[in-house]
């Protein structure tokens, strides 16, 4: 054992590793200030139901680092994970999210879209988050069937009771649910009926190998049929083709979400887009 621990130190002390974790506190350092020098952004992406009516966007997290240019959330908000940032990175979110929703029940081509906000499981679980949620809904006036969170799978690994029920909570309060990247986590179908959803969301990956793979094509089918089953609105996200879309729609698939439509954009061009759509199908 105590053979394996000196292993363990003589890794700690690699040089390449210890570049690595300069690096991670340095970005970490960063990521602290982040939301102060205003560098994070909320990016949206429209979301598209299958008649071409435009239903609402997706929230996308994007921080513009002065030398670093653009980091993506996929990196950094691991890191926020990992450190506790998360809560402060997830309530500007959601507080920006219900400021957005809230200037746009002033305007007619605004009022009826949802907007989607990712959150993570360890903001979910925090203490307080219920009330939170009730303080910002009272404080931005917007009506929380207009909000939608999106969760992944993973949140729903630990604390699984506690979890739910706080998703009852916030469904009575009129939240809309959807689950994230569906198919790519592990617990899915044992908890799926269980789950006060209103949203399943096609993970990407099936979307991308749709038209090449059979089996990408028997999955997306099987859980867009699941979804409709169980009541629920299915999306499909990464859709970038028309062939993608149709082959999607011909499976019964409800709403699209993808380059096809539209890429993640500054808010102000979501609204101008949204105030001129006609409709694409
Ligand atoms: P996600 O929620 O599953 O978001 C979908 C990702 O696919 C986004 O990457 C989006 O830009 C990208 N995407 C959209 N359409 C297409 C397409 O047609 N083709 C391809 N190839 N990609 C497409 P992004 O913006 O880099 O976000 C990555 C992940 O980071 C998100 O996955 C989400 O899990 C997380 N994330 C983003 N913003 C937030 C946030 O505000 N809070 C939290 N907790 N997580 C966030
Ligand atoms: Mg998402
Ligand atoms: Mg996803
Ligand atoms: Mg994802």
């Amino acid at each position: 054992q105590a053979k394996s621990a000196g292993r363990n130190r003589l890794c700690f002390f690699d040089p390449a590793t210890q570049a690595a974790m300069a690096e991670r506190a340095l970005l970490e350092a960063e990521l602290r200030r982040a939301v102060d020098l205003q560098q994070l952004e909320l990016h949206c992406q429209p979301q598209v139901a299958r008649d071409g009516r435009l239903m609402g966007g997706e929230l996308l997290m994007r921080w513009r680092h002065a030398e670093r240019g653009f980091i993506s959330p996929a990196q950094f908000i691991p890191l926020a994970e990992q450190t506790g940032l998360i809560a402060p990175l997830g309530e500007w979110a959601l507080q920006q999210c219900c400021a957005w929703l809230s200037r746009w029940t002033e305007d007619p081509a605004l009022a009826p879209l949802t907007l989607a906000v990712n959150l993570s499981a360890l903001q979910l679980r925090q203490k307080g988050f219920l009330g939170l949620m009730q303080q910002q809904l009272a404080r931005s006036g917007v009506p929380a069937g207009r909000l939608k969170i999106e969760l992944t799978e993973s949140a729903l690994l630990e604390d699984t009771e506690a979890v739910i029920g706080l998703m009852a909570q916030l469904r009575a309060l009129g939240l809309q649910f959807s689950l994230d990247d569906f198919g790519t986590g592990y617990s899915s179908l044992a908890y799926l009926k269980r789950l006060p959803l209103t949203q399943l969301k096609i993970d990407q990956s099936f979307v991308r190998d749709l038209l090449e793979e059979p089996n990408a094509r028997a999955i997306a089918r099987a859980i867009i049929q699941m979804g409709d089953s169980l009541g629920l609105e299915v999306i499909a996200e990464g859709v970038e083709t028309r062939a993608q879309r149709d082959l999607l729609a011909e499976q019964g698939c409800h709403a699209f979400q993808g380059w096809f439509y539209g890429r993640p954009m500054p808010i102000a061009d979501f609204e101008a887009l949204a105030r001129t759509w006609s409709g694409k199908v």
